[in-house]
């Protein structure tokens, strides 16, 4: 029997324990969704894809994307978890859910607390009998496009004692917080807010999410994972990627018009950066396992 994807919740209490993260890769097609599988099979970590609408949509609907993790899951000897990326309601969370994914994230974080609590709480409710795990959002993580002052910045943060109430309220297994990182390419240098981690990290002992990890400092990334966070989503990262590495082969001659030929070597870059990042992230696992 084909194996099943997994759902997330377990792996990233292991890494909250541990001490390490585990990248949320963002994908598109099976291609580099194999590309990365790879890399994670290699070094003997759980694959974790998030894939949002327009992903989703790429694959051509929900059931396919399932069914291309599953394969992928066969394919490769560690377990490969699909999570559902910034859902914003319950009727698309329950038409990924009866497709297959196993890991959803409820985003009703535009909304006020108090709504945000009913939304997510109505979400776990529905989730949980199905033994699926969910995400939920407190504080907003700002779009690139965003320009914001320092004040503005923090007021979009988690509140560590809000984040307390969220996680009793709700019931959700993993929590995604605002300390600073945008979605998209930074058009300035970010202030990752360190110390309002540890506070929420201090407080709230489910596993916490960092979104908006495309060029985020990497001495700041490993800092947040030293305390609390067990999985940083990468979406625009893999974009740009696979999109130099094809415009790369586009510009050389005797590619040969064969589709192989123009993605072989976006495949490979793809390969590199997950390895690097995931080395990053598991670097306490990695030392513990080998
Ligand atoms: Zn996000």
């Amino acid at each position: 029997m084909a194996k099943d994807i997994m759902p997330l919740k377990e792996y990233l209490v292991d890494a909250r324990a541990g001490k390490y993260a585990l990248g949320g890769f963002c994908i598109w097609t099976y291609a580099y969704g194999k590309a990365v599988a790879d890399v994670a099979n290699k070094l003997g970590l759980p694959m974790l894809y998030i894939i949002g609408d327009a992903e989703i949509g790429f694959f051509g609907g929900e059931k396919n994307a399932v069914q291309a993790c599953r394969t992928i899951a066969s394919e490769v000897d560690v377990p490969v978890i699909l999570h559902a990326d910034h859902f914003r309601d319950f009727e698309s969370i329950k038409r990924a859910v009866d497709a297959g994914f196993r890991s959803v994230m409820i985003d009703a974080s535009a909304y006020p607390f108090e709504e945000n609590i009913e939304r997510t709480a109505e979400v776990v409710e529905f989730a949980h009998k199905a033994g699926v795990t969910v995400e939920g959002e407190l504080g907003r993580i700002a779009g690139y496009e965003q320009h914001l002052s320092v004040d503005e910045e923090q007021a979009l943060q988690t509140d560590p004692d809000d984040a307390v109430k969220f996680v009793k309220d709700t019931g959700i297994d993993i929590l995604a917080v605002s300390i600073g990182t945008v979605h998209g390419l930074y058009k300035f240098e970010p202030h990752i807010n360190i110390p309002r981690l540890k506070k929420i990290a201090e407080k709230v002992s489910i596993p916490l999410v960092m979104h908006g990890g495309s060029g985020t400092p990497e001495d700041k990334v490993a800092e947040a994972v030293e305390n609390g966070i067990t999985k940083l989503n990468l979406a625009t990262d893999l974009v740009k990627t696979v999109g130099l590495a094809t415009a790369r082969v586009q510009q050389k001659e005797g590619f040969g018009y064969s589709v192989a030929n123009l993605y072989a070597e976006a495949y490979e870059d793809l390969k590199v950066y997950a390895e690097h990042k995931m080395r990053l992230l598991a670097k306490h696992k990695l030392k513990e396992d080998m």
